[in-house]
């Protein structure tokens, strides 16, 4: 390395579509678009903004958080190191920019990713002021407009991350309530956790040419199912014949094709009434103590909090990986079995598909009516390939969301059993959208008016498992672990090798305890001394008993009471709310 590479890298690109050597100049004058070639070079942020807004229009909102590292994750480096790096290396606090301006005259307020910040991976931060952006274009009224580049949820906030889908989600909730538009561009690439949430939850889709979007990203697949991937799988092109994204525009029509939309959805609206505002961040506090009947449950002694000596807290987390993933384990149809009764099993997302991953229909709990929709595995191969090994495509997604809008109609709590590795990566799911339909779920169960109640048994494997985890209360068996990505998952991209896993489960603080401590799970449910596949019947009597104990405060509770009280459950993970997590960066 010369001092001189820097200064040439800044002055000649090299094209990734046809390797011409350009002059950076002539490139940014073509909006970062190949004169050659037409491919669409990735654009950081503020670049980003500056080809879309008017002239002197941009107002940058704050974007400083108190520093975070909720987990102490250490892999090969710690992750304030990551961070510090990251920061270096883009100018920006953060991987999101977020602003008010006006786009051909309209005001619009504007969050926009780059991924050149720690892959633009969305971490408590991001979700954070992503939300806030879109609590501001509810203040003022005014269009939300989402840039999306992301290789998904920040592995290095676990858990944490991951309940930032449901968090950005129920603020797009509140803006599809108050009749604001929020649209989402694609631009390449957008995967993972921000591709099964705001990214597809938007009223409108549109991809950026040449912008890839998928749920699970081509590697795993080809991994995974062992096969080829289809030519221009997961492309601009590929979306939108797959129905998944309104429009492919390339990025010099971008700018006007949103003028163009602005200005149609502004022209059909009367001028509408306020909306009453939604509880910002900073009154969390005094609403938690209004919710304390519901966030503790009046009923005593049933189900189990931990003891202090509890096994659980000195079991190692790769330990509890093996034992969670254990063929004996009961699953979601044992539970209906031996939990509930008169279950009355409802198929099929009316769509053309029925997806035998996840189990759904009516049934009693202790004489109650309730809705129960759950991940289904198997004790035998044969039973696992049957069943997909849990892991639903988007039918099974699309089938949860139907019984979940039914239990809503007939006034019904809806019970979800969460047990999955993740929704399934295959090539199909993507072509059906699998990140639209979480994304979908994720959506509608932050505003579902019923009480919802979640345990987690088994594996909570990421996107998949929130996609029937936004609940009022959130349970875990004691050997259930709850993820943002697989141990062997993080350990294949964080360390030099999946042998890393055991490491990776531990940095990743999935256990049950771990959970209830960051606050991402409400209350353990105790196993027999063994673990639940060695003694299931008991397994099933301290579940039932923690059911009713969560679920009954709940059914006092009006309908859009609970609502308010959900959202407020999930918009307490932000970076900003964890007071004493750490001191400012500067
Ligand atoms: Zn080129």
């Amino acid at each position: 390395m010369t001092a001189t590479a820097p200064r040439e890298e800044q002055l000649w690109f090299r094209c990734a579509g046809c390797a011409s050597l350009l002059y950076r100049k002539r490139l940014r004058r073509n909006l970062d678009v190949c004169p050659e070639c037409g491919e669409h070079a990735r654009l950081g942020a503020p670049e980003r903004l500056r080809q879309l807004v008017d002239p002197g229009s941009l107002r940058l909102l704050p974007d400083r958080l108190p520093e975070a590292d909720p987990l102490d994750f250490v892999d090969v480096l710690p992750y304030p190191h990551r961070l510090t790096g990251a920061r270096a290396g883009t100018g920006l606090a953060e991987g999101v920019v977020c602003a008010t301006a006006t786009i051909g005259g309209h005001p619009v307020t504007l969050a926009v990713m780059d991924f050149r910040f720690l892959g633009g991976s969305l971490g408590c931060a991001v979700g954070e002021l992503i939300t806030r952006a879109a609590e501001r274009a509810l203040d003022d009224r005014t269009p939300l407009v989402l840039v999306t580049a992301s290789g998904g949820a920040r592995m290095q906030e676990g858990a944490l991350s991951l309940m930032q889908m449901a968090t950005v989600s129920q603020a797009i909730a509140a803006l599809r309530e108050a009749g604001l538009l929020s649209v989402s561009v694609l631009t390449d690439p957008t995967y993972g956790g921000v591709a099964a949430s705001f990214a597809t939850n938007t009223d409108l889709v549109l991809a950026e040419s040449g912008a890839r979007m998928g749920f699970a990203g081509p590697r795993v697949i080809r991994q995974i199912t062992g096969r080829a991937l289809p030519e221009g799988f997961q492309t601009a092109d590929f979306l939108l014949r797959h129905g998944q994204v309104d429009m492919v525009v390339q990025r010099r029509s971008l700018r006007g094709r949103l003028v163009a939309l602005l200005a149609a959805t502004r022209a059909g609206r009367p001028t509408p009434p306020p909306v009453p505002r939604q509880e910002p961040a900073a009154r969390h506090e005094r609403l938690a103590d209004d919710g304390a009947a519901v966030t503790r449950p009046a009923v005593e002694g049933a189900g189990g909090t931990p003891t202090p000596g509890d096994t659980s807290a000195v079991r190692d987390a790769w330990d509890t990986v093996r034992m969670a993933r254990h063929p004996g384990r009961p699953t979601t149809l044992d539970y209906l079995d031996s939990v509930f009764d008169g279950f009355v099993e409802l198929h099929g997302d009316r769509l053309g598909a029925d997806c035998p991953a996840i189990v759904g229909g009516l049934a009693r709990l202790a004489g109650r009516h309730v809705m129960v929709i759950g991940h289904q595995k198997g004790h035998t191969t044969a039973e696992l390939v049957a069943r997909n090994f849990g892991m639903a495509s988007p039918a099974g997604h699309r089938k949860a969301l139907r019984l979940m809008r039914l239990a809503a109609r007939l006034g019904l709590p809806v019970v979800t059993l969460v047990d999955t590795p993740g929704a399934d990566p295959g090539v199909s799911a993507e072509e059906q959208g699998q990140a639209a339909a979480i994304a979908e779920n994720i959506l509608t169960l932050t505003v579902l008016p019923t009480p919802v109640l979640t345990v987690i048994t088994g594996e909570g494997g990421s996107g998949g498992a929130l996609a029937l985890a936004v609940a009022d209360r959130v349970l875990m068996l004691e050997n259930a672990v709850y993820s943002v990505i697989s141990p062997e998952g993080c350990a294949a991209i964080l360390w030099p090798d999946r042998s890393a896993a055991p490491q990776a489960a531990r940095a990743l603080r999935l256990t049950a305890p771990d959970l209830c401590r960051l606050g991402v799970v409400d209350e353990i449910v105790s196993e027999p001394s063994s673990a639940a596949h060695d003694d299931p019947a008991e397994t099933a009597h301290r579940l039932r008993a923690a059911l009713l104990a969560n679920l009954l405060p709940l059914l006092d509770v009006p309908p859009a009471m609970l609502v308010r009280l959900r959202r407020q459950r999930f918009r307490r993970f932000g970076g900003a709310n964890r007071a004493g997590a750490g001191v400012g960066r500067r």
